[in-house]
């Protein structure tokens, strides 16, 4: 059967206002646009069928001007006594992505969503990176992610983070649509500053991010103290070098008084000597105590000849970053054995990927 375009306006991804006029259009009272996105965003409905407390008539002629999008969960695997889910979710016209699902023993619950289907940034370490992009995902597609998590575990999110495939800010509409869902009291209420955007430095879409003026949190893959580096290993950093970066990072942080993070996912023999580390140091120096470093140990990915190094050489270069008063975390490792860093759960289950993974076999 060929897969014919769905016409129908997609009722996920509006808010609620919008929802009320769609009501409205309908010729139904505003308040049923209330009751549908308690049934798609909090009750996580996939059909009109199921909106019970709605009339019949209304439901059947939903049916026939709208659609509710509905990620199908393809298959799940867990790691870490099952407090780590890493589920592959297959999309309406066939592709499939991944979200991961973090449980912590403070409480938090957290979700790893993505944001395209691939990635077109061509970073060389990273495995959604190799497959480059097939397509933006829709906001529907994006906080449905979320949706489904809470269903299928029965939990609620309190933690959200955009770190899955895609570059976020690539898609820049749908991702800042489903921040505002997903704090939304009507939607998944979870708060801004639980928020996190991970971006790999587009300068433009940081400026304007900054001019949204939210409380989310914003992390920027650096990855490399020099432009000789970082335009090897992350490629955008010949359009957009360092100085520009952080020329951007420095407004994104006057105008909206939130502290940025940086990720430097460290790679054997790259980017992870004590000299590098104090060549990061001193570019993040100016202004003392503005910056936070994530360093992640660099997760192996078929096909990829990187190592990943020795605790002693990470927490060398931490040390290293703190003697020059940088911020440094280790990032808490989840899921290794599951391949929970982004973009790997396709690579070793989705469908398409059966040749990658024949050659990798071989
Ligand atoms: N595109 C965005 C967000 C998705 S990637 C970005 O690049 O920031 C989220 C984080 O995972 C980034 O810091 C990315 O560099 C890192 N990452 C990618 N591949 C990885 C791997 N194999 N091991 C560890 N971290 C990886
Ligand atoms: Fe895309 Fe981020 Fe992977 Fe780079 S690290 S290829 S930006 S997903």
């Amino acid at each position: 059967m060929t897969a014919e375009r769905d016409a129908r306006p997609d009722l996920k991804g509006l808010t609620l206002q919008e929802l009320e006029r769609f009501a409205e259009l309908l010729g139904e009272p505003a308040y049923r646009g209330r009751q549908i996105a308690h049934w798609i965003y909090q009750r996580g409905a996939a059909a009109f069928a199921e909106m019970t407390d709605l009339p019949q008539g209304f439901r059947t002629r939903l049916a026939d001007a709208a659609r509710i999008t509905t990620l199908f969960p393809v298959t799940s695997v867990q790691a870490d006594g099952g407090d780590t889910i890493k589920y592959l979710f297959r999309l309406a016209d066939g592709p499939t992505l991944e979200s991961v699902f973090m449980r912590y023993e403070d409480g938090r619950r957290s979700v790893c969503i993505s944001t395209q289907v691939g990635c077109g940034m061509g970073c060389t370490f990273c495995a959604t990176g190799l497959a480059g992009l097939t397509r933006n995902l829709t906001s529907a597609e994006i906080v449905d992610q979320v949706i489904r998590v809470q269903h299928l575990t029965g939990e609620r999110v309190s933690n959200v983070v955009f770190m899955g495939m895609g570059e976020p800010l690539a898609n820049y509409g749908p991702t800042l649509r489903t921040i505002h869902l997903l704090n939304a009291p009507y939607a998944t209420e979870i708060g801004m500053r639980h928020l996190t955007i991970s971006t790999v430095g587009m300068v433009p879409q940081i400026r304007r991010l900054a001019l949204e003026h939210l409380q989310l949190t914003l992390a920027v893959s650096l990855h490399a103290p020099t432009d000789e580096l970082r335009d090897q290993i992350v490629p955008i950093n010949r359009q957009w070098p360092i100085a520009e970066l952080l020329a951007a990072c420095r407004e994104y942080v006057a105008l909206t008084n939130r502290r940025i993070s940086f990720e430097y996912v460290l790679m054997e023999g790259i980017n992870d000597t004590t000299a590098l580390a104090a060549t990061l140091g001193g570019l993040l120096a100016d202004p003392p105590g503005l910056w936070h470093v994530n360093l992640i140990p660099w997760n192996p990915v078929y096909g990829l000849q990187y190592r990943r190094p020795a605790v002693e050489r990470v927490e060398a270069f931490a040390r290293r970053l703190r003697e020059r008063g940088i911020s440094t975390t280790v990032r808490l490792e989840r899921g290794v054995e599951i391949d929970a860093a982004c973009g790997q759960l396709r690579r070793t289950h989705g469908p398409e990927f059966a040749d990658t993974r024949k050659r990798a076999n071989a």
